[in-house]
């Protein structure tokens, strides 16, 4: 599993820090970092955080999970 996250689009919200702290981070006022991997434990946290953030910058990329089927749309 693998995240992205667009920085460009990004407010700083940090809606997703609050969901998923071991995943996201805030340096300083608006920098956002987080993981690009992340393990199946974290899943449903990052979940929640690309659901919840206000601007829709979180994609969550399955694509290199064998045992799911490929999103399609
Ligand atoms: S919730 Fe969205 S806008 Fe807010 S810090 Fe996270 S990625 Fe950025």
């Amino acid at each position: 599993m693998r995240l992205v996250v667009d920085l460009n689009r990004c407010q700083g919200f940090a809606q997703c820090v609050f969901l998923a702290p071991d995943v996201f981070s805030l340096h300083g006022e608006e920098a956002l970092l987080f993981s690009p991997r992340f393990d199946e434990a974290q899943r449903d946290r990052v979940e929640k955080a690309a659901a919840a953030c206000p601007v829709q910058a979180i994609l969550v990329d399955y694509s290199d999970e064998p045992t799911v089927e490929p999103h399609v749309g």
